[in-house]
């Protein structure tokens, strides 16, 4: 194993989770559909709840399907060991529940996924758990927020929609230094361009729906932990009954095996159209902390390998039914939620409305962009045309 986590991410993608000798050869673990598992005595059976969720004894613990998606997702993090869930959001109420208890205090950032929000404040606060949301940018101030009871503090960089960066190294040692675990949610990173447990995070969480799977036909959800959260995790996913597809876990851990060509390519044509919008008049400001005069840079260019393919356009236009014009428009950027599949989207979005503990106000109507694997020219030419229709729609 030692000699594994030296590999580079490219390696690590191809390799990891599948064992052929052990499957007659075949280059893919196979799906393996399974509710009973059967034991050779009563002895075996009995001793089956002695190890940590790592060996078949009933089809809700996984298959080797599913191990096998989970071993390569924690290999290419760098962390202890991954489980697979239903859905990034749950994903995210299962980690957030496993440090949840009556009269406990979670920290959340002001920034963060607007489901994650509405768990946190329609069902922790109704059990007892004291939620406060935080600035995404308070880094080391984190620690004045502390208290005795606090259990968790939940990252999110950059954050949803409004692409802040947050200095999660020195968040998480202030966290560390009172005991506190700290939980972020990776998906924009993923585990290829951001290596969660190098810079203190303790449960690193992907909507595995995006780029893992990447082709816009999963839904799935990974935790990956550090060593000493991971029964802790382990158990609370299991205490909440969820479970995965065998199928589900073969197609994410297909998307897994080309992760890295796909993400660097996204990232060029994202770069690529992210500069060019920068220049146009009708755009005021791109959020994109892989741009070099995004206020998130540095602590981008210092934590990450890379950038996803999603990124904001603040427009100069005022209008509603303008920008409207010009998503309508456009003919290869679909319409829709999520992101990080092979397609490019273009949805309008309102993160400010949600805020609490700060404000948000971009200074104009906002676009949020996924790049896909187009050409980027001719993805270029399709905003050309929604430009012009958002100029005529006044
Ligand atoms: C999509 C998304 C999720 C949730 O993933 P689902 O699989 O859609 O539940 C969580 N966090 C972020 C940042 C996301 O973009």
């Amino acid at each position: 194993m030692s000699d594994r986590i030296k590999m580079r991410p490219d390696t690590i993608t191809t390799h990891a989770g599948r064992d052929p000798q052990r499957f007659d050869g075949v280059v893919n673990t196979p799906v393996f559909r399974a509710s009973t598992v059967l034991f050779p005595d009563v002895e075996s059976y009995e001793a089956r709840d002695g190890d940590d969720y790592k060996i078949m004894r009933y089809g809700i613990y996984g298959t080797p399907t599913t191990f096998a998606l989970e071993e390569a997702v924690a290999q290419l993090e760098g962390g202890h060991a991954a489980v697979a869930l239903p859905s990034g959001l749950a994903a995210i109420v299962a980690a957030l529940a496993a440090f949840a208890k009556s009269g406990a205090h979670i920290l959340i950032t002001d920034s963060v996924y607007h489901p994650t929000r509405n768990f946190c404040d329609q069902r922790l606060r109704g059990m007892g758990v004291e939620i406060e949301y935080y600035d995404p940018l308070i880094g080391a101030g984190i620690a004045r927020l502390i208290r005795p009871n606090t259990t968790a503090v939940f990252c999110e960089a950059p954050g949803s929609h409004t692409f802040e960066m947050q200095d999660i190294p020195a968040i998480a040692a202030a966290a560390h230094a009172k005991g506190v675990a700290v939980l972020a949610d990776t998906t924009w990173g993923t585990p290829y361009f951001f290596r969660a447990f190098e810079h203190g995070v303790d449960i690193s969480i992907h909507a595995g729906t995006k780029y893992i799977s990447g082709h816009s036909d999963v839904m799935m959800g990974i935790i990956v932990t550090n060593e000493q959260y991971w029964l802790q995790l382990r158990r609370a996913v299991a205490d909440y009954g969820y479970c995965v597809s065998p199928d589900d876990c073969y197609l994410a851990l297909r998307g897994l095996r080309t992760i890295g060509v796909r993400m660097r390519h996204q990232q060029q044509s994202a770069l690529q159209i992210a500069r060019w919008l920068q220049r146009r008049p009708e755009v005021k400001r791109v959020l994109y902390p892989a741009l070099e005069d995004d206020p998130g840079y540095a602590l981008w260019k210092r934590d990450f390998t890379g950038a996803a393919s999603l990124f904001g356009v603040v427009l100069n236009s005022t209008s509603p039914r303008a920008v409207a014009a010009l998503i309508d428009a456009l003919t290869l950027f679909g319409i829709g939620s999520s992101w990080g599949g092979f397609e490019s989207l273009a949805i309008p979005a309102d993160p400010g409305k949600h805020r609490t503990a700060t404000q948000w106000n971009p200074g104009g109507p906002l676009l949020r962009l996924h790049i896909g694997l187009e050409h980027p020219d001719d993805l270029i030419a399709d905003l050309e045309r929604g430009l012009e229709q958002m100029r005529l729609a006044g």
